[in-house]
């Protein structure tokens, strides 16, 4: 007999019905492993193999479940959970002149943030997002909270023209921005950002101070970018361009931007946001709420723009289910385009995974499940009636599958849930505390 060559011993190991990995070769393997040691993945391979080579601290047995990578999550405001419902069925300008913005004005506040990012946090981890990009105000309790929670997040400060919460100008706002990155630029969850707002709720000064302080920094810079057609034509009226050359032509666009939206973007558009590498969020169930539009999906994936999906607020959406997001980011490509091969399945799923995280500029470190990355992974069920039988793992991770169906949540080889047990949160605290902060909420906006 051979001698049994000695085992590594690690963290722990995940051994799944179906690993998918997301891999450049989308490799899958039924059954499959990963392997886990402290925060990084050191292997994926077989079940077999593992155990023959890893001797795993911990176990966690979802042979009858799909492991899959993280899903992230790359346009979100996680506060805004606090305006879920508050105000549906108006088109983005009322929503926010009528709605939002006198809301924020009367009832944002670190405790508001801090509550509603919580309840994010937990809706996050049960539903498998494991990185979010946030937009907000007050963003270093956002961070906080996100760290505590153990989740993985590009935050950005938000920076807008008009008084706000934590800013009564511009310049207050890009103090409070570069405070914010000065304390979490070395976190090993948070990575910081400058958030301006938008190209019409931001002068040109200000958006190019905000791209300034990103490139400074050398963190990334988040914006809203042609949402809606009235903002095509606000910037046609008032620099006779498309918001993608006004913010080209003032010298804007630079690394690791993310551009949320881009709906009522050209060919012209598309071409500069290649050029510039710029990352794209498609935010298709916010797009259809809010009637915005449809961004063009299948220009941007042949373009070759890197393109995430996010969920935007839940005051838009109204959930934060990224497996919703990918199944609406299907349908509406192809009933857009009346071509039901536009955003199949496995694109749907790239964008959800390894897109998002390359429209983020951390696809080194995460989005797909391979050795000498960041451990965020999922665990999914598929026993459910709604899920029976199962032909194509994939197929079911997009068109059936639901953010309550996730099992266990890990990020950076931590176990944030598991078994639906949540670790790192309290669930009824959580909601009794939102819950608290509703009725202020609905006091404010009477
Ligand atoms: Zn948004």
């Amino acid at each position: 007999m051979a001698a049994q060559p000695a085992r590594r011993t690690v963290s722990l190991v995940v051994v799944g019905r179906t690993v998918i990995t997301e891999n450049a070769q989308h490799r899958q393997l039924t059954p499959g492993a990963v392997a886990i040691d402290g925060g990084a993945i050191v292997d994926v391979d077989t079940p077999e193999a593992i155990a023959a080579r890893y001797r795993a601290t911990d176990t966690i047995d979802a042979r009858t479940e799909i492991v899959l990578p993280g899903l992230v999550n790359t346009h979100t405001h996680a506060p805004m959970v606090m305006y879920r419902g508050l105000a549906d069925d108006l088109a983005l300008m009322d929503w926010l002149n009528k709605y939002i913005f006198p809301a924020e004005a009367r009832t944002v506040s670190p405790e508001m943030v801090r509550i509603g990012t919580r309840l994010a946090a937990l809706e996050m981890i049960e539903s498998g997002t494991t990185t979010f990009t946030d937009m907000y105000y007050f963003e270093e309790e956002i961070a906080k909270a996100a760290r505590d929670a153990g989740l993985r997040g590009v935050l950005g400060e938000t920076i807008i023209q008009f008084p706000v919460a934590d800013a009564k100008t511009p310049a207050e706002g890009l103090a409070r921005a570069e405070a914010f990155i000065k304390a979490f630029k070395d976190d090993r969850l948070i990575t910081p950002a400058v958030a301006p707002h938008a190209m019409y709720t931001n002068d040109r000064a200000t958006l190019v101070a905000c791209a300034e302080l990103g490139r400074k920094y050398g963190v990334p810079v988040l914006i809203h970018l042609a949402e809606t057609e009235d903002e095509l034509k606000g910037a046609r009226e008032k620099f006779n361009m498309t918001p993608t050359a006004y913010l080209e032509s003032i010298g804007f666009w630079g690394p690791r931007t993310v551009a949320a939206h881009g709906v009522w973007v050209d060919a012209d558009d598309i071409a500069i946001l290649k050029r510039r590498g710029i990352g794209v969020s498609h935010n298709p169930e916010s797009n259809m709420k809010l009637a915005s539009g449809t961004a063009p999906v299948a220009a941007y994936l042949a373009s070759g723009v890197a393109l995430g999906l996010g969920t935007d607020g839940a005051a838009s959406n109204n959930d934060l289910d990224m497996f919703e997001a990918m199944r609406q980011a299907s349908f509406l490509a192809k009933h857009a385009t009346h071509d039901p091969t536009a955003v199949p399945a496995q694109t749907a799923l790239d964008l959800a995974t390894i897109g998002g995280a390359r429209a983020l500029g951390m696809d080194a470190a995460i989005g797909s499940l391979e050795a000498g990355k960041r451990a965020d992974l999922i665990t999914v069920s598929v026993g459910a009636a709604r899920q029976t039988p199962m032909y194509d793992p994939v197929s079911h991770l997009v068109y059936v599958t639901r953010g309550d169906d996730v099992r266990t949540t890990i990020v950076d080889g931590r176990v944030l849930m598991r078994g639906r047990q949540l670790k790192t949160l309290d669930a009824a605290s959580v909601i009794a505390d939102a819950n608290r902060l509703a009725a202020q909420v609905r006091a404010a906006v009477k």
